[in-house]
């Protein structure tokens, strides 16, 4: 039966493992602990979590209860810890050890859930999220102050990693991350103990201060370059590419696709490819975003649910040739900071609809 026409997604897990190794390399003897929440930032947590566990990756962080579960059961028999972001809520620790799931507490009532269901279960090993600055999830420097003084509310709880997240570590001038580095560095003198961990794939590239014991690297991992733009030492993970529908010739005055979104200024060949936000083209990126087709970039036109449209000049492009969306030649972070956004979202929002190969699984 012929293929109709349609958008594929291919997931380059080889390029995945030369990314981990350039931030292991980079980490200098840190722990790599990949971060594969949001189902692998939309690339699929599994077949992402065996890659990089077949590359020597044992702990990963999830948000969510319920990615850790699924986790988990991708990772089957492998060896791994997994931590989950989002500090366990009431009643739910019997899940986490159900699944071998580490939590990270983020607030004093969780320390003391804990606690109290770690003496009643003979004993808990955690990491504890301490806020540094960010303002967003994490116990304050003076809470956790006040848990090493009084141990007996961490009674039972094995404080394995301490932890603490930089809100600004992608623009390395920001003085932000020099204060969260000292306010980290003042609570986990406090967990002589524990082990540290405060950078995610930005915060890596700070330098040596920053790494401590264990790295916590997402985006990177999954094609973004560390600061928000694309980094020549970070290979594209996620290809997406979709066929050309129809050659369009527009005058000057005509309008294209919905409202406003573009009138051509001078005569057009507009290119309609079968690829649209669905599929996870943002529609904001018709701003100074492009697609490559024909061995050069294209500016894109105009992005619709099921549909999008590219300039393509007079170029030698027909019907049924394969565009490239994102990828190795349409970065992810051009496409990000075309629709005033960062190459998190854009991959998180890659959908199901593609057809879905992944080259390199281990
Ligand atoms: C998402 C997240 C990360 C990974 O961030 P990237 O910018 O994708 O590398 C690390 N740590 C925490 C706490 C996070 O929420």
């Amino acid at each position: 039966m012929p293929q109709a026409p349609r958008a594929r997604l291919t997931v380059d897990l080889d390029a995945l493992a030369h990314n981990h190794a350039v931030l292991k390399a980079e980490a200098q003897g840190a722990e790599v602990a990949p971060v594969v929440k949001s189902d692998g930032y939309g690339l699929g947590a599994g077949p992402v979590a065996r890659r990089l566990h077949a590359e020597g990756a044992r702990s990963f962080f999830v948000a969510r209860l319920d990615e850790g579960e699924t986790l988990r059961a991708e990772l089957a028999d492998r060896e791994a810890q997994i931590y989950v972001l989002d500090g366990p809520a009431a009643g739910t620790l019997p899940r986490f050890a159900a699944a071998r799931l580490t939590p990270v507490l983020t607030s004093l009532p969780q320390v003391a859930a804990a606690s109290a269901w770690a003496v009643a279960h003979g004993g808990l090993e955690v990491m504890l999220h301490v806020d540094t600055g960010m303002n967003r999830q994490g116990l304050a420097p003076d809470e956790a102050r006040a848990l090493a003084q009084a141990t007996d509310r961490l009674r039972g709880l094995d404080v394995a990693v301490v932890m603490s997240h930089l809100g600004s570590a992608a623009d390395p001038a920001d003085p932000r991350s020099a204060a969260q580095l000292e306010a980290f560095r003042a609570v986990r003198s406090l967990f002589a103990e524990a082990r540290a961990s405060l950078c995610a794939s930005a915060g890596v590239f700070l330098g040596a201060d920053y790494r401590f014991d264990m790295v916590r690297p997402g985006v990177s991992l999954y094609g973004g370059g560390p600061f928000d733009r694309p980094d020549p030492r970070i290979r594209a993970v996620a290809t997406l590419t979709a066929p050309i529908l129809d050659i369009r010739n527009l005058r000057p005055g005509d309008r294209l696709a919905y409202g406003r979104q573009y009138t051509a200024d001078r005569p057009i060949r507009a290119a309609i490819v079968a690829a649209g936000y669905t599929d996870g083209v943002i529609r904001a990126a018709n701003a100074g975003g492009y697609a490559w087709a024909g061995g050069a970039r294209r500016p894109l036109l105009a992005v619709t649910m099921d549909v999008l449209a590219i300039d393509v000049g007079d170029a030698a492009i027909a019907v049924g040739d394969t565009v490239e969306l994102l990828g190795p030649n349409a970065l992810v972070d051009d496409q990000a900071a075309a629709a005033g956004t960062v190459a998190h979202e854009v991959l998180v929002r890659l959908s199901r609809r593609a057809d879905r190969i992944y080259l390199g699984e281990r």
